[in-house]
């Protein structure tokens, strides 16, 4: 049985209960394009089993988000003769997601097209990338529940 949370929209969209253009959907996943695009034929990929975010999701959906972000981004790309895209998601209010359920963006990208991150990169002074390294490393578990 499918998880569901009230009043969110990515699981009203995946049980039908309100419209969305639908690109592509099996069992566990539902691709629908962005009702704001970056570009026309952005579009999401969805899983039907609610989670908040990125680390919620459970282990046996990771192949059937890859498997339908590939299926779509193949589409796209012949659909739309595209020379590029990115895919992303956004995880936490503070990097810009916005309906908290898990979904990978899909997005067209056109020469010149002027969409950038505006970022300035740092640089590690000396030693530091290592000690970076070695505090994250004491968190990895190749196991996560
Ligand atoms: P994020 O801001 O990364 O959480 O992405 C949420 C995305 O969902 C945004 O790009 C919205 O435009 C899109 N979105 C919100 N409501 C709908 C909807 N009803 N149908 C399709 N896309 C939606
Ligand atoms: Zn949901």
């Amino acid at each position: 049985m499918m998880s569901s949370i009230i009043d969110c929209i990515f699981c009203k969209i995946a049980s039908k209960e309100i419209p969305a253009e639908v690109l592509y959907e099996n069992d566990k996943v539902i691709s629908v394009l962005d009702i704001n695009p970056i570009h026309f034929g952005h579009a999401l990929i969805i899983p039907k089993q609610h989670c908040d975010d990125f680390l919620e999701l459970p282990e046996e959906t990771y192949h059937f988000i890859l498997q339908a972000a590939k299926i779509v981004t193949q589409a796209l790309v012949q659909s739309l003769k595209l020379e590029g895209y990115n895919l992303f998601s956004n995880n936490g209010t503070i990097a810009g997601q916005s309906v908290f359920h898990f979904h990978l963006h899909i997005t067209p990208r056109y020469r010149d097209d002027n969409i950038r991150f505006v970022i300035n990169l740092k640089k590690y002074s000396d030693g530091e990338m290592k000690q970076y390294g070695v505090k994250i490393r004491k968190f990895i578990q190749p196991h996560v529940p």
